[in-house]
């Protein structure tokens, strides 16, 4: 099975095609990149301006099953996420229906007051949206922190990791 990346025009732009190319080489699987619209988003929480994760991941499964599509699924947001009782997450992910979704939001330097950085930015996309798809081919969260399957607290976390799986998660990938 495939991997389907849907960038909403939204999120950052000018990086889909390294990150396409850095997910495909870290997972071993063939990656189609979709450049999509504005992709309707459900879970809008107005006093924390933020998006409720697990109702866009409702929102994939049905966008899914309109058009038929097979593939692991995951969609790139610019939107500021969060589940359950986090004030955050980078992304969420749902093996039972294959879909995943990352936000860019606080992967960007200017979040934090930091001059943009093309590098990075490409580089924590590849890692977050690696990790999210790393749930849905089955795989848990690990200990290695500098493995994609390590669960970042941080940005500083994130960038510790490396891009790759360690040999313990490999070994699971189909
Ligand atoms: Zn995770
Ligand atoms: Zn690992």
């Amino acid at each position: 099975m495939g991997i389907v990346i849907y960038w909403d025009y939204r999120s950052v732009d000018g990086i889909q095609l390294p990150v396409q190319r850095i997910i495909s080489d870290l997972t071993g699987c063939s990656v189609e990149l979709i450049l999509g619209d504005h992709f309707p988003l459900d879970g809008y929480h107005g006093i924390r301006r933020q998006y409720d994760a697990g109702r866009i991941i409702n929102r994939i499964g049905m966008f899914k099953r309109l058009h038929g599509i097979p593939d692991h699924f995951l969609l790139v947001i610019p939107d500021d996420i969060y589940a359950d009782s986090t004030d955050f997450v980078f992304g969420l992910a749902r093996e039972s229906i294959g879909s995943a979704v990352i936000s860019t939001a606080r992967l960007e330097n200017e979040y934090y007051g930091f001059e943009p950085d093309i590098h990075q930015i490409i580089d924590r996309t590849a890692k977050e949206g690696a990790h999210e798809l790393g749930h849905l081919l089955g795989l848990q969260h690990c200990e290695d922190p500098e493995c994609i399957m390590f669960k970042p607290e941080s940005l500083s976390e994130l960038d510790r990791k490396q891009k790759y799986f360690c040999p313990e998660c490999r070994l699971q990938l189909p």
